[in-house]
């Protein structure tokens, strides 16, 4: 008898054993999917190289020159860079708020080592490239920083963001127009903006002057600039002796920027010399204190 209630027992313990597999193995094929987080940087704008940059208001510092309607001249989609072609201005929507170099009217009158994209209501920021998260972190007065490395030593940095896509890390490879991070104002930044740094062989370029045509032109042969410049020496003010008879009427090419640029001790007739130091003088266009 009592055999017999062990039988049953067990029989019914096995019975137990026998079905509960079954309710835990259930569950688990719906856990197994890691279900994907869905991110916003999933269904962000693409990119879009827009063909003028608006300045915010003609008063801000720094700007460059400025159009009748408030357009930045300078301004070209693309920097031209080792690393390929860059976004000039890699936002959604952004109006060109302070340029590269010292500027007087904000703050004490400082060295601006990028331009300010500003857009009170944010908006994604796009990577300018094809390239490699470099670092992605809190930097004092910058804020939350993302930095890009496109390669051949150039680098692409965008500050006081709102926040970076979570998902990139340190050499995370990050495609060109790529929303990459949210526009904000963190650290010390005054409104909604991204502060663009373009970094080339470790010294800070002027994102809206650096790599245009005009401006790589004399890393070729040097002579286009030769050329335009034979007929009528332009910079005359420079004190250079006439020695051509040529008169100057012919002006140039009215190329952009090069305001205030002249200082280069570059004499006008040395220019020929495609090695001479007048072939490299646009190069030093960005105003660097
Ligand atoms: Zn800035």
């Amino acid at each position: 008898m009592a055999r017999i209630v062990l039988g049953v027992s067990a029989a019914l313990a096995l019975a137990g054993c026998a079905t509960e597999p079954y309710p835990m193995a259930t569950p688990a094929p719906e856990v197994a999917p890691p279900a994907p987080a869905p991110s916003i940087y999933d269904g962000a704008p693409a990119a879009v190289a827009r063909n003028e940059l608006l300045v915010c208001s003609p008063l801000d510092s720094n700007l460059g020159p400025v159009g009748a309607d408030n357009q930045s001249l300078e301004y070209t989609p693309y920097i031209q860079t080792a690393a390929g072609a860059l976004l000039r201005v890699p936002t959604e929507q952004a109006c060109l708020s302070s340029g590269f170099g010292y500027r007087t009217t904000i703050g004490t009158g400082s060295a601006h080592t990028g331009i300010d994209l500003a857009n009170p209501n944010g908006g994604f920021v796009f990577a300018a490239g094809d390239g490699w998260v470099a670092s992605e972190d809190y930097r004092g007065g910058y804020g939350l920083v993302l930095e890009l490395d496109h390669g051949r030593s150039v680098h692409t940095l965008y500050a006081h963001l709102n926040e970076i896509d979570p998902r990139l890390h340190p050499g995370v490879f990050v495609h060109a127009g790529q929303a990459v991070a949210r526009m904000g104002r963190t650290g010390n930044a005054t409104g909604v903006h991204l502060h663009y740094e373009l970094i080339v062989d470790g010294v800070k370029e002027d994102p809206l002057a650096y790599g245009t045509p005009y401006q790589t032109a004399p890393l070729a042969p040097g002579a286009q600039v030769t050329e335009v410049g034979e007929p009528a020496p332009a910079d005359n003010a420079l004190g250079a002796p006439p020695a051509q008879a040529s008169a100057p009427d012919a002006a140039p090419e009215a190329l952009p920027d090069t305001s205030g640029d002249q200082t280069p001790a570059c004499d006008p007739n040395a220019a020929y010399d495609p090695n001479g130091a007048c072939a490299e003088a646009p190069e030093q266009a960005p105003p660097k204190p």
